[in-house]
């Protein structure tokens, strides 16, 4: 594999801080045009799928969404092979999920909507070779960035100031170093503003492990995803991963803190409407404790609104936007983001003031979409708090009525979904010949027990909504 040589190249050095997702994917996008790209972690990198220290989250089940599927694959040919191959399984997000929510198990058909499941490290393993196998690319793991340098007249950051005091030039740096992205500081520090952050406080806690999976047994289903509803504010999915393992997480909201030990767990899985999940839970092996981590806030920073920052310093990723995680949007984003760098580096054909200005708008446009479904959606709940964006309550409650519809009408499920995947805008939901459709069949109630292969796991029907 290797990095397309450009007929000029855009800057000499591009250094990128964070090797994780986003990290990765700003990697592959400046390997194409700057003659060296440095990527920096203070973690260290293993050289397989390892859980990393820093990057904590990866010990929970991670979605890839179609979008930013598309969006590796094109840049790594073969990777969704690669990842099957080593135990990946490809799932149709509309087909093969067991979808209970709203009191009603959601349709099943056919979509184009298919994405591998894998672990958050293997994928991040997988990528990180690719990156690292790219010839003007390198990689540096237990490296921390501590500062930015500037040019002596100011405008321009000239390069990163390493924990040891060395300094590393680069024409453009991107920090792609998570939601507390130093950098915002450092820039500050210059003497320049620093991005307004919309917060919303959603206080999720995840508690995920890990079960042995025997594909011997058929369940009629490849992934799951039950909804407590926003009273219960408690969720459970359960996802398949490489190395013939399920990976299960009970999730509570506003505060709601699942058990870690197995009674407990497993009552809270039957709790739930559907007891998929918890008969996953009964009938294999857990392969190691339970793991917990808490995300309290969805958090934006409002790059687009920046009027005053130096021309080479760009944020991505997370340090841009990090969204309630229970949507599975964060990986995607970043690649959506990424790509929208590497458009406008083509577009300014330079490191300038109107390049950041230029891609801090287009990265403000690519996360308010997937912004306005988290923190929508995490609205639902009554103790959520912050920046409520307009219309969301009677977003709601027509989003309800499309999940509902989707019980009925597979046309329904398949348009939710691809929104979901984030190939399609929530917008599409709005369409009038769509919102006549959900209108129609929501008008049904939820509770049908539709799919066939699933009845067996679903021990009550409701006829109620829940909501
Ligand atoms: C519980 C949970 C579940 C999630 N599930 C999903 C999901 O299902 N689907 C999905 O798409 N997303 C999910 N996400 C979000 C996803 O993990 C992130 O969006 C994704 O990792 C991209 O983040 P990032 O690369 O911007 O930052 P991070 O993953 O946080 O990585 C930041 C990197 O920067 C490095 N770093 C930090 N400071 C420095 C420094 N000073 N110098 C050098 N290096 C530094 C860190 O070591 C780290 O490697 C989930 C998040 C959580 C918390």
């Amino acid at each position: 594999m290797r990095a397309q040589r450009t007929a000029r190249w855009i800057g000499g050095t591009g250094v990128v801080v964070g090797a994780s997702m986003a990290g990765l994917c700003a990697a592959r996008v400046l390997a194409d045009r700057f003659e060296h790209v440095v990527v920096l972690d203070r973690d260290r990198l293993p050289d397989g799928p390892e859980h990393r220290r820093l990057v904590p989250q990866s010990q929970h089940p991670h979605l890839l969404m179609k979008a930013g599927h598309e969006i590796l694959e094109g840049w790594f040919p073969g990777l969704t092979d690669d990842l099957v191959d080593g135990g990946a399984i490809l799932f149709d997000i509309a087909a093969d999920v067991h979808w209970w929510d709203q009191g009603g198990l959601a349709r099943r058909p056919t979509s184009e909507l298919v994405s591998p499941a894998m672990s958050r490290p293997y994928l991040e393993h997988l990528v990180r070779q690719r990156v690292a196998a790219l010839p003007n690319v390198t990689i540096r793991g237990a490296t921390a960035v501590g500062g930015l340098t500037e040019a002596s007249g100011g405008g321009r950051v000239t390069g990163v100031r390493l924990d040891d005091d060395t300094v590393l030039a680069a024409d453009l740096v991107v920090d792609a170093s998570g939601r507390h992205a130093r950098s915002v500081r450092w820039v500050e520090e210059l003497g320049y503003e620093s991005p307004v952050v919309d917060q919303v406080h959603i206080d999720t806690r995840y508690v995920s492990r890990v079960y042995r999976r025997d594909d011997r047994r058929t369940r009629g289903w490849t992934a799951a995803a039950v909804m407590g509803g926003p009273e219960a504010k408690q969720q459970i999915m359960c996802l398949p991963i490489e190395g013939e393992r399920w990976i299960v997480v009970l999730i509570g909201v506003n505060g709601v803190v699942p058990p870690t030990d197995d009674d407990g767990m497993l009552a809270m899985a039957r709790s739930f409407e559907s007891h998929a999940i918890a008969e996953v839970m009964e009938t294999s092996e857990a392969m190691g404790p339970a793991v917990t981590h808490r995300f309290p806030a969805s958090q934006r920073r409002r790059v687009e609104k920046l009027r005053r920052f130096p021309a080479g310093w760009i944020l991505l990723g997370d340090a841009i936007c990090s969204f309630d995680p229970i949507y599975g949007q964060g990986m995607s984003s970043a690649a959506q983001q990424a790509q929208a760098l590497g458009a406008q580096l083509d577009r300014a054909g330079a490191v300038d003031h109107r390049l950041g200005r230029r891609y801090f708008a287009a990265a403000g446009r690519i996360v308010a979409t997937p912004w306005s479904i988290a923190v929508g959606g995490d609205f639902a709940f009554d103790g959520t708090t912050g920046d409520k964006p307009f219309g969301t309550d009677l977003f709601n409650r027509y989003g309800r009525r499309v999940i509902i519809a989707g019980q009925h009408d597979d046309a329904a499920v398949l348009r939710f979904n691809a929104v979901a995947a984030m190939v399609r805008r929530p917008a599409s939901l709005l369409a009038p010949g769509f919102l006549l459709r959900v209108m129609w069949a929501s008008r049904r109630g939820p509770g049908v027990v539709t799919s066939s292969g699933d009845e067996s796991a679903v021990t009550l029907q409701s006829t109620q909504a829940t909501r």
